[in-house]
Parts: structure tokens; C-alpha cells; sequence
């Protein structure tokens, strides 16, 4: 059977697909904000496990059409190890349809496009990017490793390789002082990117984590509802892209919106104008209802 080692994360997309953990962690784990794998010692997990897992899964939950390979940034790993993982697992379900993972920039710097797209042509055809922010300024702050432009090139080396991207924005990254420019940029950088999926976070502090610190020494100004629909409104607003399918459904979220970008950006923009001419009718998630 499958002996997930916890916590595991996956996107709120892959809700209905076969999770399977072909690296334990991220290699990277340096991001301020996040928390998710501060407690595990990235490794890359044998394969003969990971085979032992699809062989469970192909004999009692039978016709597995997605799988997601967790944890952090399965991408890092060697690409023959994922060319042998992707082999066995279309023989193993023939009606796969879709296999993604995580790809943290560090990941996308270190996989050459040829490999991506070898990889792609096996099975692996979607990366979760997150991109949080499109300003140097938070970037540095959110400890990401990479620059604006960085940022650019290695989600672009992914679209060479035919991979799509679904990638994840940070909202309340810039605080209150940086909040319009977070979002200016933000809006330039996706629209650089154009990828398939765009979708919004809000930035919590957890424990753990420096920016659970910055928040304790009252370093953070974490913006209020009304504060991340402007900063949300500004975003959508600055965003031209090709074809994109905008989501605002992670937990974190205060407003759950979505739409086809561009056809939906006006009528995106009104139910943001909405909220912030009438905060008092918006339908924002109660505090107990968000999540990480
Ligand atoms: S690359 Fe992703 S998983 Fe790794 S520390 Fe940063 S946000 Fe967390």
C-alpha cells in the first residue's frame, strides 16, 4: 500500500488524482514564508518503493487517469529516474491522462529543456510554479532565490519544452507599503509567462518559519480583505495574457472568483469593484473557514 510520510501538500486541482511521493521535502526549503516541509530532510525516494506504491495502486484502485508527484519539487530529481517513474506508470494505467508536480524555479534552472520536454513526451505535462510575486523587492523579501527576470526564463524554458504551467501569486506579499507595486509587477511578470493556469494566494505567516518571526517582532502588515480585493483588483487589471484560466480557490483565499482570461477580465474587475464599493454585501470566507 501507500505509507504517505507526512505532511504531504498538494494543489487544490489535484484533489481526485493519485498522489504519489517520488522526493520527500524541498531541496530549496528556504522561502520565508513557507513552512510545508521545514520538518523533512529532502530526499529522493528509491525507486523500487515508488514502483512497489503503483503496483498497490494499479491492484485496488484500478484505472487512475492523474497522478501528482509530490513533495516539494519532484522536478529536481534526475530526469532517468522520472523517465522510469513516468514508464511505469503508463504501463501501469492506461488510461492515464496527466502527471504533474511541483517546479520550483531552482528545479526549472537546473532541468535543460531537451529533458523537460523528453519528460513531457512521457507523460509529465503540467508544473505548479510558484511565482508569488513579480517585484524584486518581495521577491528578495519572500527569499525565492531568483529575480523578476529569472523568474521569466525558467518558467519560458518550461513552455519551450510544451510543459504547461499553472502558476501561484501571493497576495499581501508586498505588505501595505509594496502592495501596488506587488501587484503591478506581479500583473507584468504572469503576462510575460502567459501561463495555462493563474491562481492567487494570500500570504499567512505559520510557525516556523521567518516570516512567523517577522510577524511576532510586528514586522508584517498583513492587508485586510478589502485591502488584498484592491490589491487582487490591481493585479487582474495589469494582467494580458493569452489564454489563461484565472482561480482564486486555494484556502487562503477571502473572495473565490474565476473566469477565462482574457474573455473574463471585465466582468472579473466588476465583482473586485463590487467588493470595494460595497465591503459590507461581499461575500469574503470567514477567517475559520480559510485554510493553509
Ligand atoms: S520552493 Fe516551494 S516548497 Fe520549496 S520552500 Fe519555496 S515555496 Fe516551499
Amino acid at each position: 500500500m501507500i505509507q504517505y510520510q507526512e505532511p504531504l501538500f498538494r494543489p487544490p486541482s489535484e484533489a481526485h488524482s493519485l498522489i504519489l511521493q517520488a522526493t520527500l521535502g524541498c531541496s530549496y526549503n528556504e522561502c520565508s514564508f513557507c513552512g510545508m516541509y521545514r520538518t523533512k530532510q529532502f530526499r529522493v525516494r528509491p525507486l523500487p518503493e515508488l514502483e512497489a506504491e503503483i503496483d498497490w495502486a494499479r491492484d485496488h484502485i484500478g484505472d487512475v487517469r492523474k497522478v501528482f508527484l509530490a513533495d516539494g519539487d519532484a522536478l529536481v530529481a534526475k530526469a532517468s529516474y522520472l523517465l522510469k517513474l513516468l514508464e511505469r506508470l503508463t504501463q501501469s494505467f492506461p488510461n492515464l491522462r496527466k502527471v504533474s508536480c511541483y517546479a520550483s524555479p531552482q528545479a526549472l534552472q537546473l532541468r535543460s529543456v531537451e529533458e523537460m520536454r523528453e519528460l513531457r513526451e512521457a507523460g509529465l505535462s503540467l508544473y505548479y510554479l510558484g511565482i508569488e510575486s513579480g517585484s524584486d523587492f518581495v521577491l528578495e523579501k519572500l527569499q525565492k532565490g531568483v529575480d523578476a527576470k529569472e523568474m521569466v526564463r525558467v518558467a519560458n524554458k518550461a513552455h519551450e519544452a510544451g510543459v504547461k504551467l499553472s502558476t501561484m501569486i501571493l497576495l499581501g506579499a508586498g505588505n501595505r507599503s509594496h502592495s501596488r507595486e506587488h501587484a503591478e509587477q506581479s500583473a507584468h511578470v504572469v503576462s510575460q509567462i502567459s501561463p495555462r493556469f493563474v491562481s492567487t494566494l494570500v500570504m499567512t505567516p505559520v510557525e516556523n518559519t521567518p516570516l512567523w518571526e517577522a510577524d511576532q517582532r510586528g514586522e508584517v502588515d498583513q492587508l485586510t480583505p478589502i485591502e488584498l480585493a484592491a490589491e487582487l483588483r490591481t493585479f487582474i487589471a495589469g494582467l494580458d495574457v493569452k489564454a489563461s484560466i484565472f482561480r482564486s480557490n486555494h484556502a487562503s483565499n477571502y473572495l473565490t472568483l474565476a473566469g477565462n482570461l482574457p474573455r473574463d477580465k471585465a466582468g472579473l474587475l466588476a465583482q473586485l469593484d463590487a467588493v470595494l464599493e460595497h465591503p459590507e454585501s461581499a461575500a469574503f470566507v470567514p477567517d475559520w473557514l480559510r485554510g493553509l
